[in-house]
């Protein structure tokens, strides 16, 4: 049996204007964050924990922001093509630990939505995904309540090495 680890972190900038959605729950804030997608931060961290883990490169790579398909696209999409993108490579998500930093507002309150609708996507039990919520302390651009940012670690593992691993250059994408 194969294990890798990965690790992803996103940071976005809060605006007027803007819905915020974190992990794909909508919370009721008077600032959202700004980005080409949804700038949905947690599931940007997770999907890149995900890719990492399996040595897929980034989010960039795969959802480039100059790219117009992906405007104000709900970032589930990523996370559920990557999902199934590792799937085809017979990979699994064993767990999933979810560190979200934002001063405000507080996430106290969302932290067991965020937490559940993370473990649907992922497809695993509720215990296998965990959020964690900081504050900046009132210091830095968290702190101050310009941006708010997520760190993602995951663990994948698989039975053996899928038929779309090539031995040499990798063709596909
Ligand atoms: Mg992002």
């Amino acid at each position: 049996m194969e294990i890798r680890i990965g690790s992803g972190h996103d940071t976005h900038r809060l605006a007027e204007g803007r819905p915020l959605i974190l992990g794909g729950i909508r919370i009721a804030h008077p600032r959202g964050l700004v980005g080409h997608s949804d700038a949905d931060v947690v599931l940007h961290a997770l999907t890149d924990a995900l890719l990492g883990a399996v040595g897929l490169g980034d989010i960039g790579d795969a959802y480039p922001d100059t790219d117009p398909q992906w405007k104000d696209v709900a970032s589930e999409r990523f996370l559920r093509e990557t999902l199934a993108q590792l799937q085809r490579r017979g990979w699994q998500t064993v767990n999933a630990d979810i560190t979200i930093f934002a001063q405000e507002p507080k996430l106290g309150p969302v932290k067991a939505a965020i937490r559940n609708n993370l473990a649907r996507l992922l497809q695993r039990p509720t215990e296998c995904v965990n959020v964690k919520a900081k504050t900046g302390e009132h210091v830095g651009h968290i702190g101050r309540g310009e941006a708010i940012g997520c760190h993602a670690v995951v663990l994948v593992t698989r039975l053996a090495a899928a038929a779309t691993d090539h031995v040499g250059p990798r063709t596909d994408s």
